[in-house]
Formats: C-alpha cells, structure tokens, sequence
C-alpha cells in the first residue's frame, strides 16, 4: 500500500538508510526524527558517556576517536550518508565506546534513543537495514585495518578523499591535516606531502584546511581495491536510486549525493559501454 503525497510536514530524508524505509516505516518515524545541524568539533558522545540520541547525517560527517593511556587519540571511523551514530545501542550498550566529534559541519536527523530503540526492536524492516549498516561498517572497520597496513599513502588519502565526497556529497569539505593524519595513520608530514603533490597534479585544490576535489576520476584510478569493495557493500545495502515514492513530490529538490552520482554514474556507463542498469560505477578502476 502507497500513501498520499505529500503528507502534511514530509520531510525527504537525504540519508540512504531512511530512504531504503518502505513508506509506512518512514512515516511511522517521522515524527521522532528531528533535523539539526551539527557543528564542527561538536561532540555527540564521549568515551563512556551515555547516549541520548541516534544521529542519521545527511552532508555532515562524524569522526569515531578512541583514546589510548598517554591521551593520544585515534580516529576509528566515520559515519556519515548512508549511516547512523548509535549503532551500540541496537546492540544492547549503554555508553559509547568511542568519542564520536563532528568533523564536517552539516544537517543531520536525530532521534531520542529510547524512541530508536523502540523502533528497532519491532523486529521489521528498520532493524535489518540497520543491522545491514552495522555489516557495512563491520566491513569498513576491518578492510581499513588491512589497507593502513599494506596500500600506498597515495592510495590511501585517494580512498579518503572519494569516502567523503561520497558520505557528503561535496565535493568541496575542509580537512585539517590533523584529521588527515589520524585517520589515515601516519605523520602529518607524510600526508602534507601526498596531499601537495595531487594538488600539483591536478586532483584536488587544496588551500586553508579546504580540499576541493577537482579531478574525481585520476583519483578513482589512484585509489586501491578497498575502495570499492567498501562502496559496493555499502550501495548494494542502500542503493543510490531514490524509490520512485520519494521522486513524486511537486517543488522537492533532488539531494545533491543523488544528483551528482547519477550524472557519474551516466558518464561511467558512456565509457565502458556497461549499461547504466548495471552498472554500480565500481567499474572504474
Ligand atoms: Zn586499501
């Protein structure tokens, strides 16, 4: 069964995640999900600390940190669109492990976790897209684990890069070498220079913690096999083709992720010849 649209106050989401709901799923949670924007080194849980809300970002991006004996931290992912924050409470934790920091400013749908909690164990489709997110970030987790140890910087920071144009969806973000360097694991130095040469070459610009990707495909040939791996996982879970259902609404902006990929995914499909319906742009290699 389809519903009217719009429905009074419908919000489309721009988080894959939500838009792979039927929708009376989406609807049913609508009125727990609030929009806010999440602000730069803002910190949403802290080590330990309770969790008072899910967070499903839309162009914001969260950075995980773990934090070792001397006080260092480590970055141990990122969530971002299609994803949630609050993953543990599925899961039955009750404080985070991790400190999760806003690293991207942008929106994002929140979510009272009792609410969430509620939701999820209804045991319907809202649980196994979230358990499906949950073997995403599983294998994100542990192909990073294996690419910090074996694959080139160069293809590493490529992997970086391509993630959070994907996540945001801008190919426009700021990125201190910091984060840079924590997430990649390795000197800032190092990653300074990486960073230098494919602003040389043509690939990014890349001016006060700002990085503009300008030339999206030399990185996608620079970029090692985690890549795809990771983004096939993740667009198989939550496909980039809006259900029709969210596409009917008269004056509603297409998301800007949605936008751009088609027209890549378009492109993709000219140059290789495979047919844009089967093709999920993890052909450029
Ligand atoms: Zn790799």
């Amino acid at each position: 069964m389809e519903f009217a649209f719009p429905p009074p106050k419908f919000r489309l989401p721009d988080n894959r995640l939500l838009v792979a709901l039927p929708t009376r799923d989406y609807l049913r949670l609508l009125p727990s999900l609030e929009q806010v924007t999440l602000r730069q080194n803002e910190i949403l849980y802290e080590c330990d600390g309770p969790m008072r809300y899910v967070y499903f970002p839309e162009q914001s991006l969260i950075s995980l940190l773990t934090y070792l004996e001397d006080g260092k931290s480590v970055e141990v992912g990122v969530v971002g669109n299609p994803g949630l924050l609050g993953t543990y409470i599925a899961l039955g934790g009750r404080s985070s492990f991790h400190e999760a920091v806003v690293e991207i400013t942008g929106s994002a749908l929140r979510m009272k976790a009792d609410a969430f909690l509620a939701e999820f164990q209804r045991d319907g489709i809202f649980q196994r897209k979230i358990l499906d997110y949950i073997r995403c970030q599983i294998l994100m987790t542990s192909q990073s684990a294996a690419c910090n140890r074996v694959h080139l910087l160069k293809r590493r920071l490529a992997r970086l890069l391509l993630t959070i144009h994907d996540r945001i969806g801008s190919k426009e973000f700021p990125m201190t070498q910091e984060f840079m360097g924590r997430i990649l694991g390795a000197p800032r130095s190092e990653v300074t220079k990486a960073a230098i040469r494919f602003r040389q070459g043509g690939l990014i610009e890349y001016q006060y913690n700002n990085i503009k990707i300008v030339d999206r495909r030399r990185l996608e040939a620079i970029v090692c096999e985690c890549h795809w791996v990771v983004a096939e996982e993740f667009d198989r879970s939550f496909p980039r083709n809006i259900p029709a259902r969210f596409t009917v609404m008269p004056g509603r902006a297409q998301p800007s992720w949605q936008r751009e990929r088609a027209s890549r995914i378009s492109r993709t499909a000219k140059l290789t010849g495979i047919s844009v319906a089967s093709c999920d742009h993890s052909c450029v290699k």
